[in-house]
């Protein structure tokens, strides 16, 4: 139901919470954080945010890149498994999403004939395996989402971290909203603006089938073939 995503030179999992936390009025039932720091350390909880705020405090995750998520579970009862982020199975990718993906038993199906196992009952797991088979075969992350998205049938929010990419968080939507926001050698990922205002007033709004590669010091956004689009910075010049 919330992403939150940053990538910069502060540590991320408090602003990843503190964003978490301005979506909750928009109502979840779990909510979860992967940041990397040489590898991906990941931690999630069923029910209130608090929950997982005392799980980071007890087991501080460090890192100045990660993605969070606050859940309103369509598909798989509320569950600590069932909570975003969720991992590829060798745990190298993690992603964040919202939406329905329309068609994930079809891809779950096509998935367990080439030996995939799944371990939550989420339509999300899918679109992250589905990433790895493509990035098994192009090695290439952008390629990876690229070729899974063009499957993906449903709506989409989705921010996406690799160990193997680790400089750049990957964002990709499609009829569930994602903004990009613009900060001084750090940027950030949200699915609503009050998320991140605390943090800078300038963003850029994502629009359906765009891709936000999203560094440290700079953000591309392309069109599925790859073309850079240029867009305006939208000045948010209201407070919450
Ligand atoms: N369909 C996904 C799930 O049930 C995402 C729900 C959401 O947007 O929070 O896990």
């Amino acid at each position: 139901c919330g992403i939150v995503g940053y990538i910069g030179k502060k540590e991320a999992t408090p602003i990843l919470i503190e964003g978490l936390s301005k979506l909750e009025y928009r109502g979840y039932d779990s909510a979860g954080v992967c940041v990397y720091n040489q590898a991906l350390n990941l931690m999630k909880a069923k029910g209130r945010l608090a929950i997982l705020e005392e799980k980071v405090t007890n087991n501080p995750l460090k890192g100045c890149v990660g993605i969070g998520h606050t859940r309103w579970a369509t598909h798989g009862e509320p569950s600590d498994e069932n909570s975003h982020p969720h991992y590829n199975e060798d745990e190298t990718i993690a992603l964040v999403h919202n939406g329905i993906i329309e068609n994930y038993l079809t891809i779950k199906e096509k998935l367990e004939t080439k030996g995939y196992t799944f371990k939550s009952e989420t339509d999300t797991e899918v679109a992250v395996q589905l990433i790895d088979y493509y990035y098994k075969e192009k090695n290439d992350l952008l390629d990876a989402v690229i070729t899974a998205i063009e499957e993906i049938e449903g709506s989409y929010a989705f921010a996406i971290l690799s160990v193997d990419e680790p400089d750049k968080v990957i964002a990709v939507r499609k009829d569930s909203p994602l903004i990009i926001g613009l900060g001084d050698g750090e940027n950030y990922i949200a699915s609503d603006i009050p998320a991140i205002l605390k943090h800078t007033r300038d963003m850029y709004l994502l629009e359906d089938q765009e891709i936000a590669i999203v560094r440290e010091g700079d953000i591309t956004i392309l069109n599925v073939n790859k073309e850079s689009l240029q867009r305006d910075v939208y000045h948010v010049d209201w407070d919450i």
